[in-house]
C-alpha cells in the first residue's frame, strides 16, 4: 500500500500515527512531502517511560523550524488517552517486566490489539477532521513479527474502517517492506527533496538527536545513532540499521 511517487494526488490530507520514534518521524516526513495538510496523533496508554511523548513534541518543533516548506503543511497535533489498554494488557511496555519471548513466539512487548485500537481511534478522528489517509510506520521486516503490523492486517483494517464508517480511508504504510538501514536512507532522501540545503543530512541529524526508540527510556547515553541503552532490542535494531546506512552503498548487502 506504499504509494509510488508518481501516484495521482487524489489524496491531499493525512493523519500520521506519530509516536516520536525514528519510524513514525520518517513517516511524518514522507507525509509532509506528499500531502497538503497533515495532522498527527499519538496515544497515551501508560507507557513505562514518557520520554517518547516528550520526544514527539521536540521532533514537531524541530521539523517546523528547520523545514519551512513542511511547516506550512503541518496542522494540529492530537494526544488521545488510551489508558484503557493498561487495564486489559499485561506487557513489558506498561508493567515492570523483563523483555522475553513468550510461548506464542511473540515478544512480551506485544500488546494484543493495540494497533487495531489505535487505527480505529485514528480513523474516527480522521473522519471528524476530514482527513483521507492514515499513515503508520508498521513494518513486516521488523524483528518482532507483531501480527497487527502485517500488510494483510493493514489491508483488512483499511477495508473494515472504510466500510464501518462509510468513508474511503487509505492506510499508507511507507515502511512496510523496508529494513532499518533503508528507513534511514528514506529519511535522508526525503530531506534532500525538502527544499532545504543539505536537507538529507539535516533530517537524519534531527532523527538521531530528537527521536526516541529505546524500550528502557534511556536518554543519558548518546551514540552515533541517537540516545538509548544500546542493549534492548529496539536500540540494537536502530544501531545496526544506522551502521549499515552509513556504509558505502556498494558494500551494502
Ligand atoms: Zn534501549
Amino acid at each position: 500500500m506504499t504509494l509510488p511517487a508518481s501516484a495521482p494526488r487524489i489524496h491531499t490530507s493525512a493523519l500520521v500515527l506519530f509516536s516520536g520514534g525514528q519510524d513514525s518521524t520518517t513517516c511524518l516526513a514522507q507525509a509532509l512531502s506528499r500531502y497538503e495538510r497533515v495532522e498527527t496523533i499519538a496515544f497515551d496508554y501508560g507507557q513505562r517511560h514518557r520520554v517518547e511523548l516528550d520526544a514527539r513534541l521536540n521532533v514537531l518543533r524541530e521539523l517546523q523550524s528547520r523545514f519551512p516548506r513542511w511547516a506550512g503543511r503541518l496542522g494540529e497535533d492530537h494526544l488521545l488517552d488510551a489508558a484503557v489498554l493498561g487495564q486489559v494488557s499485561e506487557c513489558a511496555l506498561t508493567r515492570d517486566m523483563a523483555f522475553e519471548m513468550e510461548s506464542s513466539g511473540l515478544p512480551n512487548t506485544f500488546v494484543p490489539g493495540r494497533n487495531l485500537l489505535f487505527l480505529t481511534l485514528a480513523a474516527a478522528l480522521a473522519y471528524r477532521r476530514g482527513l483521507q489517509v492514515l499513515v503508520t510506520g508498521v513494518c513486516e521486516t521488523d524483528f518482532s513479527g507483531y501480527p497487527d503490523c502485517r500488510d494483510d492486517t493493514m489491508k483488512a483494517m483499511q477495508l473494515a474502517l472504510s466500510l464501518g464508517m462509510d468513508r474511503r480511508f487509505l492506510i499508507d504504510t511507507p515502511l512496510m517492506w523496508l529494513d532499518k538501514a533503508e528507513t534511514w536512507a528514506l529519511a535522508h532522501s526525503l530531506g534532500e527533496q525538502s527544499g532545504v540545503p543539505r536537507g538529507g543530512d539535516a533530517l537524519v541529524e534531527l532523527i538521531v538527536e530528537h527521536t526516541h526508540t529505546c524500550y528502557l527510556g534511556d536518554r543519558t547515553h548518546r551514540h552515533a545513532w541517537g540516545y538509548g541503552c544500546g542493549q534492548c532490542p529496539a536500540c540494537v535494531l536502530r544501531a545496526r540499521g544506522h551502521e549499515r546506512f552509513l556504509q558505502p552503498r556498494t558494500s551494502r548487502a
